[in-house]
């Protein structure tokens, strides 16, 4: 199903490649998570490809984040799980800061937001 267009950003004529989920930050299959909608694979050009990378890791860290202030059992609950989406939470900020200009799928603050929530929860021991 190659549309032609980029599916992030609309750009057409470049070349474009398929994304699939997979497996998420943690490591742990797509498919058993979020059956409906991350499953078929999607067209993107470079640049959103790349982004749709850090989207999925932002979304699967906030996910986890959510389940931890709730109280609910969560990855980041592991101490080496926390520190890992901490350092990407970081990366994710340094490859938004040195792009020029807006991610069409993640915006910068939200991942600010969530460092900051994840800088100031207690680390799990
Ligand atoms: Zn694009």
């Amino acid at each position: 199903m190659d549309t032609g267009t980029c599916q992030g950003c609309g750009a057409s004529g470049g070349p474009l490649m398929k994304f699939s989920l997979g497996k998420d930050f943690f490591g742990r299959p797509y498919d058993r998570l979020s059956p409906s909608s991350d499953q078929s694979p999607k067209w993107y050009c470079t640049a959103c490809s790349m982004h749709k990378n850090l989207q999925r890791d932002f979304r699967d860290i906030r996910t986890e984040y959510d389940k931890l202030s709730a109280g609910q059992g969560s990855e980041l609950a592991k101490g080496d799980e926390f520190l890992r989406a901490s350092v990407r939470l970081r990366e994710i900020i340094t490859i938004l800061e040195a792009g020029q200009g807006q991610s069409p799928l993640l915006e910068g603050p939200d991942v600010r937001l969530l460092m900051e929530r994840l800088n100031t929860a207690t680390m799990p021991v």
